[in-house]
């Protein structure tokens, strides 16, 4: 019997509702003044709210645990909605309901599945995100299908509770009958077996370890075990194929390459030399079977490196491309990391930008959602009067239709990607 109802109480400090109640998600933990169990849930007595509550945050005694469902109330005690606890994260609650409306369990878990997935109906794409968490109001959750493999990661505890893992998974067989549906944690990879709560490790050389999906007619292998994301980076689908009709006879940089579908996309749309770096082996051998799996090897090269070496190395030597593609990880994962993280995107594009020939064509992304759009094209321009050139801005890419984002909640808004051509 899956549980409804909430399991304790969160109440915020004054006016920290102002962004919830303007359609944000997310409680972060300095604004809890305090965290109670329900009366009833234990069958306890009411516990006390931890008094003056600071860093490193609010802690429940004995209170819900990670994973629970809880009330969130404002300093007066007016509800706001019920969300999903998880003091882990600097992040301590994501709500999934709004208002005084109690409840989320399975009939609203498989509301929500079967709503995002009759929205991808109309993209009739083999390789979609299915359901981009809070874009899809189930915040935490990302849900990938490649082609008749469904991959379900969970990234907050809520979602890992067997009774609510059990409902997504029933759903996703009962809409959409995949051959697998895997589930994704960060212990591994796991087969769901016929009955709830069964399930089975993959393994490598498994049937489904890898899968291949099409991308702008590319083969693409994609590593479910050791892959990063749940494997591939679907977000970037457009922002790949953007680049195809400036490639033909042109010498490309791909730079954090992975699995090396946008250098292929480059070779395949006839570029003549490109080169893939990325400084994870695993990623360049999967790189270089892609490139062989699409006779693209001779085109295609890829290199294990550091970016943030081998570009300066580039530059010392004088090589310059038509084409550069900065694609990094996401350089600031805290709020704190936002400093040095655009220490790194200033030497990095100015480097590339550096690398360019007359005309040639910069595609720099950021996928950190503490890097704004018009903070990451503030750092562009910046960075281009350090290098004393000018550029035109030739696209400013996004996410695509299958990666919905919250306009309550701009950092669901990550993915930057802008295109820039030098005089
Ligand atoms: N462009 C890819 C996705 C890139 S993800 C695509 O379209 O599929 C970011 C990549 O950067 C990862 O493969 C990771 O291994 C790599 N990476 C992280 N830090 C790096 C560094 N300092 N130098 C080179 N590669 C790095």
């Amino acid at each position: 019997m899956t549980s409804r109802g909430a399991a304790g109480r969160v109440r915020l400090k004054p006016s920290e509702d102002e962004r919830i109640r303007k359609g944000h998600v997310w409680i972060y933990d300095n604004e809890i003044s305090a965290i109670e169990g329900e009366e009833h849930a234990s069958g306890g007595e009411k516990r006390p709210a931890p008094a003056g509550v600071a860093a490193p945050g609010p802690r429940a005694k004995e209170g819900p645990l990670d994973g629970d469902l809880v009330w969130v109330e404002d300093a007066k005690g007016r509800k706001l909605g019920t969300g999903f606890l998880n003091l882990k994260s600097a992040i301590a609650v994501r709500l999934v309901t709004r208002g005084a409306r109690a409840g989320f369990g399975p009939a609203e878990i498989d509301g929500l599945l079967e709503g995002a997935f009759r929205r991808r109906e109309p993209l009739d794409l083999d390789c979609v995100r299915l359901v981009n968490a809070e874009g899809d109001f189930m915040p935490g959750l990302v849900i990938d299908r490649y082609g008749d493999v469904v991959v379900i990661q969970s990234r907050i505890p809520a979602w890992d509770r067997a009774d609510r893992a059990g409902t997504l998974i029933a759903g996703t067989r009962r809409l959409l009958a995949p051959r697998s549906v895997l589930l994704k944690t960060e212990s591994g990879t796991m087969r769901a077996g016929a009955s709830e709560g069964e399930y089975t490790p993959v393994l490598a050389g498994d049937e489904d370890a890898a899968v291949v999906v099409n991308e702008a007619g590319l083969e693409i292998e994609v590593d479910l075990l050791g892959g990063q994301k749940t494997g591939f980076y679907i977000d970037q689908r457009e922002n790949r194929a953007s680049v195809i009709p400036y490639v033909p006879g042109k010498r490309v940089l791909d730079c954090f390459s992975y699995s090396g579908v946008w250098s292929l996309m480059c070779a395949a749309g006839g570029a003549r030399e490109v080169t893939g770096v990325d400084s994870s082996a695993a990623a360049i051998g999967l790189a270089r079977a892609n490139a062989r799996r699409n006779r693209l090897d001779e085109t295609a090269t890829f290199v294990e490196a550091d970016v943030f070496d081998y570009l300066p190395g580039l530059a010392r030597a004088r090589e310059k491309y038509d084409i550069v593609i900065l694609d990094p990880p996401s350089l600031a994962r805290t709020r704190k990391q936002v400093a040095g993280a655009m220490r790194g995107y200033i030497h990095l594009n100015k480097v590339a930008m550096g690398l360019l020939e007359p005309g040639g064509i910069l595609v720099t992304c950021s996928c950190s959602h503490h890097m704004t759009r018009e903070r990451f094209i503030e750092m562009l321009r910046h960075t281009s009067t350090l290098v004393r050139k000018r550029f035109s801005v030739v696209r400013i890419g996004g996410q695509p239709d299958d990666h919905p984002s919250l306009l309550g909640v701009p950092e669901t808004d990550y993915l930057k990607c802008v295109s820039l051509r030098v005089e």
